[in-house]
């Protein structure tokens, strides 16, 4: 994959070690949940573009913003120090597996529906991949429900919420899973 390492390498240039990382990790990400299909984008560390969340994927540029308070050794503390050595992997990795699959439903045809979560592919894609991870839960497209005078979004019962889509997997992982060493 030439374009992989050119990229790895503009990576390294910029964002040293966890530049290195962040690529290492796409492609076994990649490899393990994607079938090594995902074509690769530049991975930038900084803030993200709305700022809050861990990390963003920009559409039209195949690009994967992670966000660079992820280097904290147990989050959430205040003390971010940049490097590797500070970088919570389990968490990063998390993140980027979100990113990557808004990478997959983008580059295999997009999506329709409400949002980028709270549509059939990305909701498709989320139960795939909780069943490689093993995890126990289902995930199903939230749809507006009318009562009388109004309409709600409405979870059945057993699926994840528009929330818990929103932050798959970290929001599905079992509580002390990111304590310790990462
Ligand atoms: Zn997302």
């Amino acid at each position: 994959m030439a374009r992989w390492a050119e990229l790895k390498s503009q990576g390294i240039k910029r964002f040293g070690e966890v530049g290195a990382w962040a690529f290492d990790k796409w492609k076994m990400l990649n490899d393990t949940f994607f079938n090594g299909e995902s074509k690769p984008g530049a991975i930038i560390w900084g803030q993200t573009p709305q700022g809050k969340s861990l990390g963003y994927y920009h559409v039209s540029e195949n690009l994967i913003y992670l966000n660079k308070n992820l280097m904290r050794p147990v989050y959430p503390t205040n003390d971010f120090k940049w490097g590797i050595q500070h970088l919570n992997k389990k968490i990063a990795g998390d993140v980027l597996l979100h990113e990557m699959i808004h990478q997959r439903v983008n580059q295999t045809g997009g999506w329709v529906g409400e949002t980028s979560h709270n549509n059939e592919r990305f909701v498709d894609e989320v139960n795939r991949i909780a069943r490689l991870l093993g995890m126990d839960i289902k995930a199903k497209v939230i749809k507006q429900k009318r009562t009388r005078d109004k309409s709600i979004w409405h979870v059945e019962p057993g699926y994840l919420t528009l929330k818990e889509l929103s932050d798959f997997p970290y929001s599905s992982r079992t509580d002390n899973y990111y304590y310790g060493h990462p």
